[in-house]
């Protein structure tokens, strides 16, 4: 079952996800997704801390 599609042929930039360091709250996002839109905590990539 294909699932890729023609992203401009960059396939590094897959969805990571995000979790709000105050609050919890989880967000998924190509890029850091800056201040938390619920409580203007940080967010922290998910994906590093599991290595
Ligand atoms: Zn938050």
């Amino acid at each position: 079952m294909p699932h890729d599609q023609d992203i401009e042929g960059d396939t590094s930039k897959i969805a990571s996800e995000y979790e709000c360091l105050q609050c919890g709250k989880i967000v998924s996002a190509k890029t850091h997704p800056g201040e938390c839109s619920d409580c203007g905590g940080e967010f922290q990539n998910r994906a590093k801390s599991l290595e």
